[in-house]
Order: C-alpha cells, then sequence, then structure tokens
C-alpha cells in the first residue's frame, strides 16, 4: 500500500524540474557534526554550527518524507556530517521504512561508531552502507581525517558484514600526492571482501579549500591504472541517474567511479538534499535552500509544504557541476569568508 493507504501503484509520476529530470532520491543530513576532520571537508579547526534547537525532529524529518513520496522519491540515503552522531539514528530509520513507497533506506557513514550501532540498524531495516574509507594505512588515517581511527573504521565494517549487511560500498576520494598511490591497495581490499568501492573525484565543494584542479585524479587516469594492475575493465550498463559507472574486472570484481568533476551527470540528475535543519537544496554547488523548517514550526500544513516541494523542485534548473566544468579559471566554489557567515554552504551540511 502507498501514501495515505494508496496502492504504490497509484501514486502519480515524479515530479520533473525544468530540464526533464525526475524527483528520486533523497539525500537526508541528520547532523552537520563529525568525529573525523577530512583534509577535503572539514579541514578547519573551528566551526559554526547549526544550533541544536533548529534540527528537525524524527516526527518532523518522517512528515517531510511522506510528503516527498507522493512527488517521486523512492530512495533515501542518510548522511551528514556523521550520521551515527545523531542520537537514536536507527529509531529514526524504522520511522522511514515504515514509509509506504519508499524503496530504500541506506546511510554513507565513516563507520567509526558503526560496530556498536549494527544491530540496532539491522533490526530497524537500514538497506543498505556505504563506508568512506580513503587509506589502509594508519598514519596516513590521522593525517588526513584528522584522528587515528582506522581501526575503528574497519572494525565497524566488518561488524556490517556480521550483521548481514550486503551490497556494501567503499567511497575512495582520491587526491594527487596524499592518498593516490593506495589506488590499486584500496580495490584489493575492496575485491577481497566483497565490498564494491568507488573512487570519487575530488570536488571544489564546501570546505574543499585547498582543492585544485591538479589534486583531482582523473576518471581516465584511474581507469588507466585499474586496467595496468587488474586488466581491461568492462564498463557496465547501470542506471544512467547513478553518479557512478560500474566496471568488472577480469578477476570478477565489481568497482565504480563517480566523476562528479571531469564528467559531471547533472543532466540525469534525481537527487535533492535536506540538511539537518530543514533547508532543502536541489544541488550540492546551490547556495539558496527552501527553509521548509520555517513552514514545519509555522504550522503549515500538509498542503501547503506539498506546494512549496513542488514548486521547488518543478523550477529546478541546477547543473552546477557542468558549470563548474565549463568555467575551468574559476576558483573554489566558495571562500572561507562565506563558509563562516553560511555553514549551509558546507558539504558536511548539506551531506555529500
Ligand atoms: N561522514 C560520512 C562519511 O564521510 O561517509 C557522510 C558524510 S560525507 C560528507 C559523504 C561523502 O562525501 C563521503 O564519502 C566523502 O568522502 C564525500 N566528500 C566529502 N567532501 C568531498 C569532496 N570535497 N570531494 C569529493 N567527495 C567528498
Ligand atoms: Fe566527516 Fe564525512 Fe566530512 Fe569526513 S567526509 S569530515 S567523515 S562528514
Ligand atoms: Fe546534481 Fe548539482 Fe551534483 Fe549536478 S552538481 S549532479 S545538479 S547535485
Amino acid at each position: 500500500m502507498g501514501y495515505l493507504g494508496a496502492p504504490v501503484s497509484t501514486l502519480s509520476p515524479p515530479l520533473r524540474d525544468l530540464l526533464g529530470r525526475a524527483l528520486r532520491d533523497l539525500r537526508l543530513s541528520v547532523t552537520d557534526r563529525c568525529n573525523l576532520r577530512c583534509h577535503y571537508c572539514m579541514p578547519e579547526r573551528e566551526y559554526v554550527w547549526l544550533p541544536k534547537h533548529d534540527r528537525l525532529s524524527f516526527e518532523e524529518l518522517a512528515r517531510l518524507v511522506r510528503l516527498l513520496v507522493p512527488l517521486g522519491v523512492r530512495a533515501l540515503r542518510l548522511t551528514g556530517g556523521e550520521p551515527l552522531l545523531r542520537r537514536d539514528v536507527p529509531l529514526l530509520v524504522a520511522q522511514l521504512k515504515a514509509i509506504d513507497g519508499l524503496e530504500e533506506v541506506s546511510m554513507t557513514t565513516n563507520a567509526i561508531l558503526l560496530e556498536e550501532q549494527t544491530p540496532a540498524l539491522r533490526a530497524a531495516g537500514l538497506d543498505r552502507i556505504t563506508v568512506s574509507l580513503d587509506t589502509l594505512l594508519p598514519e596516513r588515517f590521522a593525517a588526513l581525517a584528522g584522528r587515528d581511527r582506522l581501526a575503528e573504521t574497519l572494525r565497524g565494517m566488518q561488524a556490517a558484514d556480521r550483521a548481514g549487511f550486503t551490497g556494501t560500498k567503499l567511497n575512495t576520494v582520491l587526491c594527487r600526492g596524499r592518498n593516490d598511490d593506495e589506488l590499486e591497495s584500496l580495490l584489493t581490499f575492496a575485491i577481497e571482501r566483497g565490498y564494491e568501492l568507488r573512487f570519487i573525484e575530488y570536488m571544489d565543494v564546501g570546505g574543499a579549500l585547498a582543492w585544485s584542479s591538479e589534486a583531482v585524479v582523473p576518471r581516465d587516469e584511474i581507469l588507466e591504472r585499474v586496467r595496468a594492475h587488474f586488466g581491461q575493465p568492462a564498463a557496465l550498463d547501470t542506471d544512467p541517474s547513478a553518479p557512478a559507472r560500474t566496471f568488472a574486472l577480469p578477476n570478477g570484481g565489481r568497482f565504480g567511479i563517480i566523476a562528479s568533476t571531469t564528467a559531471p551527470f547533472c543532466s540525469t540528475c534525481t537527487r535533492s538534499r535536506l540538511t539537518a535543519d530543514g533547508l532543502l537544496f536541489t544541488c550540492l554547488y546551490g547556495t539558496q535552500g527552501l527553509d521548509l523548517r520555517a513552514q514545519l514550526r509555522g504550522g503549515a500544513s500538509d498542503e501547503e509544504l506539498t506546494a512549496s516541494l513542488t514548486r521547488v523542485w518543478t523550477q529546478r534548473r541546477d547543473r552546477g557541476a557542468e558549470e563548474r566544468l565549463q568555467d575551468p579559471q574559476r576558483g573554489t566554489s566558495v571562500s572561507k569568508a562565506d563558509l563562516r557567515s553560511n555553514p549551509h554552504l558546507e558539504m558536511h551540511t548539506k551531506g555529500g
């Protein structure tokens, strides 16, 4: 059965934006806090945090998701910041899993707190987990992420396997001169354990203030190095709206590349993003979010909220990463001063 008791098959077709792109996915950033300080995301010593009282409650979040499903959303990914820092996140998972018509609830996490939370997440019905892992070297982990927590991340992944999670993916941001020498060892590690690793090109979003095009390891270079080490990768037919292009290797392994910087996929982008304090963004590069918290707490009806959500998606024309590619001389997308005055521009606030 679907929303308000209607069979799912009778749900209206998804909303389409001005470029014809359907609304299908929601990234839900449940907190802007993090227990790591990855150099490409949170390189500063201090941050301006979202006020705690602005954070949407689980009931408010579930209400918005319930309204977004009839508009097209089918898959939801919990992210942050570090989503496992949000207290009782398995309770939120359970509330989301009870929403008719929502087909998948997944999570992207650095896995530091995963070991202790896996049983509750599994019991709540979380479908899949993606773990971010940029190095297998403890000292380098501390250098890249500001804290020496590699052992906990690895234990978290093992705990997820033991608890019965399947289809676990790894996200690796390769940065030249920092961890690109581990491309082969990270992929070997993933293949041996049955994880699908996706290499993500370094993006100039939010706190990536040290970004430069030279630091990006582009898709073509990744493919060439994989070919030299593992043999010719064969491109698989994957969902064109998925950010990763997936490849099979002669040894049976699979991996993906998310070429956000050199080959952006804006033309098929079906993703919306909700910050922990209720701003809806329709692009990772967006600077203006729709303030749903003000509406929720101002007593807006479901019809009024649905009208706002419909307006924002049907007026969407974002192509942030494509525009960035067309303007190679552009510096990083925002300045340190912009980030201080508007923390919503941070990747760890918007949700990567
Ligand atoms: N803390 C969680 C984690 O790291 O998995 C979830 C939030 S994090 C913002 C989500 C993803 O964004 C991570 O896989 C991270 O590697 C990626 N990310 C963050 N900053 C990035 C950047 N500048 N370029 C590319 N990917 C980035
Ligand atoms: Fe935290 Fe994830 Fe950003 Fe790293 S990438 S600082 S783990 S939010
Ligand atoms: Fe979608 Fe914006 Fe990313 Fe392009 S840059 S793929 S429009 S979120």
